[in-house]
């Protein structure tokens, strides 16, 4: 069993960025700028927003939060993006969802200028990912494309299980596999027998927010097993989706939790406001 180091490969990744962030500066004096919207006191939120700030400034980005609280309006969330699609130095949008309830997320979503949809939910960006046309792709996905390619793993012709089918993780992730020529199974809540469909797979990728959801026995021998759950225990222990130590002797690949796909998805947000900043160049 081999461990995808999502930590470092990750470091990598945004080593590779600032490095080509000064290579810009130099060339054009462009500056990739991020403005993110935060909305409401969700500890977690604050907590990635806070993780995707300190990133964005050892990379050498230029970065902005919008913080509001939960009793603002769309409309004023709609005036601020509409600000920042109008703003030269923002190169990047990146609402941290979720918002709360009386906000129309998706309406919300669609505002944004899709040249600045760092985060590859804006419709235009799914349909362009869905008919494999260049186009923002959403991070957490799109890093775990990232493993695949680092580690030698081939997804032609392999049976691919994606469990959970949001539209920020399983289903461009079932999109991107699809686009790779993986026979892609998708998998959620409402599947009458999961193991039957996992038990098979070549690869299984799960983003459910369930700990232990998969067991030993629904992991094929020599199986990849790719974790994006994320999941706080009582104990303060962070988990993600998979029993890791039953699952793990039976994988000839698998992600920790924490360390694996967690520090892809900051790196891969780095990396399209990297792509929006050189696009700006080039105009
Ligand atoms: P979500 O609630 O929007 O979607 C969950 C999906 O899982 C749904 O499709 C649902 O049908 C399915 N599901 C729920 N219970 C299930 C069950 N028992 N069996 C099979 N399917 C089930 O959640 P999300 O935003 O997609 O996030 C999923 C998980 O991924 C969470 O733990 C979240 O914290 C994590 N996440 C991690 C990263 C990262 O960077 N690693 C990024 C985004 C989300």
């Amino acid at each position: 069993m081999q461990l995808i180091d999502g930590k470092t490969l990750a470091a990598k990744i945004r080593s590779q960025v600032k490095e080509e962030v000064e290579r810009l500066n130099d060339e054009s004096e462009i500056v990739p700028g991020l403005a993110v919207i935060l909305v409401g006191d969700d500890p977690a939120s604050h907590a990635y927003v806070k993780m995707k700030a300190k990133a964005c400034k050892e990379v050498g980005f230029y970065s902005i939060v919008h913080e509001m609280p939960d009793t603002i309006s769309q409309e004023e969330i709609v005036a601020t993006i509409e600000m920042m699609n109008a703003n030269p130095r923002i190169d990047g949008i990146l609402v941290q969802l979720p918002l709360p309830p009386h906000i129309d997320t998706e309406r919300i979503l669609e505002v944004i200028d899709p040249a600045k949809d760092v985060d590859g939910f804006h419709p235009y960006n799914v349909g362009r990912l869905v008919t494999k046309l260049p186009g923002f792709v959403p991070c957490t996905p799109l890093g775990v494309m990232k493993m695949f390619e680092e580690y030698g793993i081939q997804l032609q012709g392999k049976d691919v299980c994606v469990v959970g089918a949001s539209n920020i993780v399983g289903k461009p992730m079932a999109a991107l596999l699809l686009n790779a020529d993986a026979t892609v199974t998708v998998t959620h809540i409402y599947t009458r027998d999961l193991a039957a469909h996992t038990s098979t797979a070549d690869i299984i990728i799960v983003g459910v927010g369930v700990p232990g959801l998969i067991k030993a026995e629904m992991v094929k021998e020599g199986a990849v097993v790719i974790d994006i759950g994320i999941n706080r225990l009582e104990d303060g222990r962070l988990v993600g989706d998979v029993d890791f130590d039953a699952v793990a002797p039976k994988c000839s690949y698998i992600t920790p939790v924490p360390g694996g796909v967690g520090p892809m998805t900051i790196a891969m947000l780095l990396s399209n406001t990297l792509q929006a900043a050189k696009a700006r160049a080039a105009r």
